[in-house]
C-alpha cells in the first residue's frame, strides 16, 4: 500500500481536546474508543459488508485520517489516499447460547481497549462475528465497529448505519449513493470564523461565573507514582416516564424553548442545589453542524462541541423564568460556539470550572433506521452505541416517547449510589417543571421522602429528654441538700475553697443583699471581677434573688464596657475596688473586696430563697444570663439565655461527658464567654466541684499543664488551638478532653483523642451547646456530631429548604438551648431567631450562619462562616 497523502487540514476545535488528552492519557484503555454494535438476524455476506465498510472508508476521507502532533506548533490531520479496512471475522458458532454472550462481551471490552496508534490510519476496525442464535438454527452475526471519537460524532452513527448497510446491499458500489461533503468544507467554514468576536462573548457571558464542582478530587496517586489507571466510565441509565416525557415537551413548546433548555436549566438547578451554588457553570455537547455548510446534516465526522453553559438562578425565579432567561443567553451564543473549550476557558480565566457535560441527544436519524434495516439482506436486530467521555460525570438525554437518561460516571469520582440519588432528583426536577412551568425553583423539592424524613427528622432532633422544670439556683440547692459537705470549689493547688454548704450560705447572703438593693426577675446585674471564687458566689447570688448576670471583663476597652453598661442597664454592678475606675458615676455598684460590704452580708440570713423573699416569682423562662457577642455588623449585642435551656444543657451534657459527683470541671473559658456558664453550670449543677484558677495559672503550656495534675481536672472544655501549646504526654488521661468554639484539625483530633475520652461541641453564643460528637479517635476533621438533647439542627439553603446530605447549608438551632433573644433588639431578634417551619407550632430556631453538611451517618461537619464575622478569640484567660 502506498499511504500516499492525500490532504493535510488542521483540526477541529475538539479533535484538537481529543488529540491532547490522547497524549496526557496515553495507559491503560482510551475512552475515546467508541463502538458501534450491529447485530444482525440472519445470514451475512461476509464479502459484501467487508467491501461495505472499505467503500465507507473510500468515500469518507477524513476517516482516513492520521493525527500528527510531534515537533508541530498546531497539530495536522493528514488524509492517507489508500487505507485498507482492518477487518476481521470470528466464528463463535460451535459455542452454546450462554457461553456466546460473554465471549461477545469480553471481545468488545478487549476491542474498545485496544488504543489506536493516532498517527496510524485508519482509526477504525471491524470485526464480524458468527454465532448461532438461541435455538442453535439459524445463523447470527454481529458486527462490531470500534472507532476513534475524534473521527466521528454520535450524530454521525446512525448515518453511518445507513450508508454501510445501503453498500451492503451494493456490494461495496457507492454510485448508487449521493455524493459526499467533504469535512474539509467544514474546517474551511471554522476557519473563517471571527474567533476574537466569540472569544469576546464567551468573556463576557461567563464575567464571574464561579467553577462548579460537583466531584470529589480523585484519591491522590499513589506515591510510588503506580496511580491506578482510570476504568472506562460506569454507566447509569433511567427513563422519564411517557406521560411526564410528553408534558416536558408540550411545556417547552409553550415556553418556546427546546427541550435542551429545559433539560439544561434543571441540571443548572440540580447541581446548584447541590453545590450550594446559585449560579453555576457546566459544559454542553452542542452538535456543532451549522446550517452556513450545506449538507452538513448528513455529514460523517467530528462536529460536536463541548461548551459551557452558565446557569443563574435569581431568588424568586420560576422555571419560566430561568427557561426563558437561559434560552436567551443561548441564543446570543449559538454564534460563538465554534471555539474550543480550551479557548473559551482561557479567554473567560475559568480553568476547569466543571465536572460536569450534559448532551442532549437529538441526531435527526437517530429515531427510525427501520428502512435501512429491512432493506440489508440481513435484518438488523439492535444497533448499540457506546459513545465516551473523560468528564466526571455526563449525562446523555435520548429523546423519545420516554426520555432516556444516561449517566456516565468516573468510579473514581462517584459512587453508584451517589449517582442514583442523583438520577432520582434528577428526575423529580423534570417532573417538577413539566407539571408548573410557574413554579419557584428554589422551592422545588429535591429530596425524597425518605431524605426528607432523615434531615428534618430523626437525624435533626436531638433525644427527646425529660428535664426538671426547675430553675439553675434550684438545680444547684438540690445538690446542697443532697451533700452539703461535697467539695464544690477547688484552687489551682487542688485545695478546697468551698464546700457545698458554704458556698450556697454565701451565695444566699449575697442574694439577699441584692434583694435588699431591689434586684429581681428580669433585670441585669453586670459582673465585673477578676478570676476567682467571688465570681461563682456572685453568679449563684443573682440568680437565687431571681436576675440574669452579665459578666464583664474588666480588661475590655472603657468604651466597650461603658457600651455594655449602658445598652444592658444593669440594675447593679458586682465588682471589685480595683475596678472601680471602669464604672460612670451614678453607676450601682457593690464592691464585694470592701470591708463595709463584708460586714453587711454577715448580717443576711444564710438561708435559701424562696420566691416570698424575692420581689417577684421566678421560673425556668427567665433570663439566666447575657452575654455579649459582636455579630457580623461588628456591634456588639447581649444574647439572653433562660433558665430552661441552660438546664436542658447542663443536663445533656452531664450525662454526655459522665460529670458528676467527684468530678472536677475546669473553669478555663474567662467568665464573659458562655463557655464559662457552662462550666460552671456544668459542675455545681450535678454535684461535681468546679477547679477556679487565676489567668496566670490557667495559660497554655506548663502552668495549665500543672493546672490539670494538681487540681485533679477530671474534665476540661478547651478550643482546639490550646492544646497543641501542651504535651499530651503531661495530661493525665482521666482528663476528658472538650473541643469547641473553634474548627479543630485532624492532627488534635488525633493526638488528644487517643486513649481518653475527647468530644467536639458545636455552638454560638446564641444556643450556647447545639451539637455534640460521639467521643472522638482517629487522625481525621472531627464531625461536630448531633443535636443535643431536646436540640433540634438543620441545615437548609436560602429558600429555608433541607439541603441533601453531603451538601452544604446554614445551620439552624431549635430547642431548648435556643436564647430568649438580643437584649432590647427586637429588629435584630426576628431576623435571627425565626419561625421553625419543621418544629412544634410556634418554635423558633437560630440562624447561625455557620455553613455546614450531613454527613452520611447522620452526623453533621462544620464548613466555616456564611459571611466574615468578626469573631473574639474565645480562650482568653483573664
Ligand atoms: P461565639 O458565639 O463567640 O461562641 O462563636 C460561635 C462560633 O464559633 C460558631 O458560630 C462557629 O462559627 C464557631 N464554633 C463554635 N464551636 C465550634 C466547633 N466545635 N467547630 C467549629 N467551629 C465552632
Ligand atoms: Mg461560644
Amino acid at each position: 500500500m502506498s499511504h500516499e497523502l492525500e490532504d493535510v487540514w488542521p483540526l477541529s476545535p475538539l479533535q484538537e481536546g481529543m488529540v491532547y488528552h490522547a497524549l496526557l492519557d496515553s495507559e491503560g484503555p482510551d475512552v475515546y474508543a467508541v463502538q458501534l454494535i450491529l447485530d444482525f438476524d440472519g445470514v451475512v455476506d461476509a464479502v459484501a459488508l467487508r467491501a461495505a465498510g472499505q467503500a465507507l472508508l473510500d468515500r469518507h476521507a477524513n476517516l482516513r485520517a492520521a493525527f500528527w502532533i510531534d515537533d508541530l506548533d498546531q497539530p495536522v490531520q493528514v488524509v492517507v489516499r489508500d487505507v485498507e479496512l482492518p477487518w476481521e471475522e470470528i466464528d463463535l458458532s460451535h459455542l452454546t447460547a450462554a457461553e456466546v454472550e460473554g465471549e461477545l462481551r469480553a471481545f468488545a471490552d478487549a476491542e474498545r481497549a485496544r488504543r489506536f496508534d493516532l498517527d496510524r490510519p485508519p482509526l477504525l476496525r471491524m470485526a464480524l462475528i458468527r454465532r448461532r442464535d438461541g435455538k442453535g438454527v439459524a445463523d447470527r452475526s454481529r458486527l462490531v465497529i470500534t472507532q476513534h471519537h475524534v473521527l466521528v460524532d454520535g450524530w454521525s452513527a446512525p448515518l453511518m448505519v445507513r450508508e454501510l448497510l445501503a453498500l451492503y446491499d451494493a456490494k461495496g458500489d457507492d454510485s448508487g449513493l449521493p455524493s459526499v461533503t467533504p469535512y474539509r468544507e467544514y474546517l474551511v467554514w471554522l476557519s473563517e470564523q471571527d474567533r476574537d468576536g466569540a472569544r469576546e462573548a464567551w468573556t463576557t457571558a461567563l464575567a464571574g461565573a464561579e467553577p462548579t464542582l460537583l466531584s470529589a478530587p480523585p484519591v491522590a496517586a499513589a506515591s510510588d507514582g503506580n496511580a491506578p489507571v482510570p476504568a472506562l466510565p460506569e454507566r447509569f441509565i433511567t427513563h422519564v416516564p411517557q406521560e411526564t416525557t410528553a408534558m416536558l415537551q408540550a411545556q417547552a413548546r409553550r415556553l418556546g424553548v427546546t427541550l435542551s433548555t429545559l433539560v439544561q436549566c434543571v441540571w443548572g438547578v440540580l447541581i446548584g442545589r447541590m453545590t450550594g451554588q446559585d449560579d453555576v457553570v457546566f459544559g454542553a455537547v452542542v452538535s456543532g453542524r451549522t446550517p452556513e455548510v450545506p449538507g452538513v446534516e448528513s455529514m460523517i465526522g467530528l462536529f460536536i462541541n463541548t461548551v459551557p453553559v452558565r446557569v443563574r438562578m435569581d431568588a424568586g425565579d420560576t422555571w419560566a423564568d430561568l427557561a426563558v432567561r437561559v434560552h436567551g443567553e443561548q441564543g446570543a451564543l449559538l454564534p460563538h460556539q465554534h471555539l474550543g473549550l480550551t479557548e473559551i476557558q482561557r479567554a473567560a480565566g475559568l480553568g476547569d470550572a466543571f465536572d460536569t457535560v450534559v448532551a442532549v441527544e437529538n441526531f435527526p436519524a437517530a429515531r427510525d433506521t427501520s428502512a435501512e434495516r429491512r432493506a440489508a439482506g440481513a435484518k438488523i436486530a439492535a444497533i448499540e452505541g457506546r459513545d465516551a467521555t473523560h468528564y466526571p460525570l455526563s449525562l446523555a438525554v435520548t429523546p423519545g416517547d420516554s426520555l432516556k437518561l444516561r449517566l456516565d460516571y468516573r468510579s473514581d469520582r462517584f459512587d453508584r449510589d451517589a449517582v442514583a440519588v442523583l438520577a432520582d432528583r434528577l428526575v423529580r426536577l423534570l417532573v417538577s417543571v413539566a407539571g408548573d412551568a410557574g413554579r419557584c425553583v428554589g422551592a422545588v423539592e429535591l429530596l425524597s421522602a425518605g431524605e426528607r424524613e432523615r434531615v428534618v427528622g430523626t437525624w435533626s432532633s436531638g433525644s427527646v429528654v425529660e428535664v426538671p422544670a426547675a430553675t439553675a439556683p434550684a438545680l444547684f440547692e438540690a445538690r446542697v441538700v443532697e451533700a452539703p459537705d461535697a467539695v464544690a470549689v477547688v484552687s489551682a493547688d487542688g485545695g478546697t475553697v468551698f464546700s457545698y454548704g458554704e458556698l450556697n450560705a454565701r451565695a444566699n447572703r449575697l442574694a439577699r443583699l441584692l434583694v435588699d438593693r431591689g434586684v429581681g426577675p428580669e433585670q441585669v446585674v453586670a459582673l465585673g471581677l477578676p478570676r476567682s471564687a467571688d465570681v461563682i458566689v456572685a453568679v449563684l447570688a443573682v440568680w437565687k434573688a431571681g436576675a440574669a448576670y452579665l459578666p464583664i471583663d474588666t480588661s475590655y476597652p472603657v468604651d466597650r464596657i461603658r457600651f455594655m453598661v449602658e445598652d444592658a442597664r444593669p440594675a447593679l454592678v458586682l465588682t471589685h475596688t480595683t475596678a472601680a475606675g471602669m464604672w460612670e458615676d451614678g453607676t450601682a455598684t457593690v464592691f464585694l473586696d470592701d470591708a463595709a460590704v463584708h460586714a453587711e452580708l454577715a448580717g443576711f440570713e444564710a438561708a435559701d430563697l424562696t420566691d416570698a423573699d424575692r420581689v417577684s416569682p421566678l421560673d425556668s423562662a427567665c433570663p439566666a444570663y447575657v452575654i455579649y457577642t459582636s455579630g457580623s455588623t461588628g456591634v456588639p449585642k447581649g444574647v439572653v439565655v433562660g433558665h430552661a435551656g441552660l438546664v436542658s444543657l447542663v443536663v445533656a451534657s452531664g450525662r454526655r461527658f459522665g460529670v458528676g459527683r467527684g468530678g472536677r470541671v475546669l473553669q478555663f473559658a474567662s467568665p464573659s464567654f458562655d463557655a464559662a456558664t457552662w462550666d460552671w453550670s456544668l459542675a455545681l449543677l450535678s454535684g461535681a466541684a468546679l477547679v477556679v484558677a487565676g489567668a496566670e495559672e490557667l495559660a497554655p503550656g506548663a502552668a495549665l499543664m500543672g493546672v490539670l495534675g494538681d487540681a485533679g481536672v477530671t474534665y476540661c472544655m478547651v478550643p482546639p488551638s490550646v492544646l497543641p501549646l501542651l504535651d499530651v504526654g503531661r495530661v493525665p488521661a482521666s482528663v476528658t478532653v472538650v473541643v469547641g468554639g473553634e474548627a479543630c484539625g485532624p492532627d488534635v483530633a488525633g493526638r488528644w483523642s487517643a486513649g481518653r475520652m475527647m468530644f467536639n461541641a458545636y455552638g454560638p453564643t446564641e444556643t450556647v451547646c447545639a451539637t455534640m460528637s460521639e467521643p472522638l479517635s482517629g487522625e481525621v476533621v472531627p464531625p461536630i456530631g448531633r443535636p443535643i438533647d431536646n436540640v433540634r439542627t438543620y441545615v437548609l439553603d436560602q429558600n429555608l429548604s433541607p439541603v441533601p446530605p453531603g451538601v452544604p447549608g446554614e445551620l439552624y438551632v431549635a430547642g431548648a438551648g435556643v436564647a430568649r433573644g438580643y437584649l432590647n433588639r427586637p429588629g435584630l431578634t426576628s431576623e435571627r431567631f425565626v419561625a421553625d417551619p419543621y418544629g412544634p407550632a410556634g418554635s423558633r430556631m437560630y440562624r447561625t450562619g455557620d455553613l455546614a453538611r450531613w454527613n452520611s451517618d447522620g452526623t453533621l461537619h462544620f464548613l466555616g462562616r456564611a459571611d466574615d464575622q468578626v469573631k473574639l478569640v474565645p480562650y482568653r484567660t483573664r
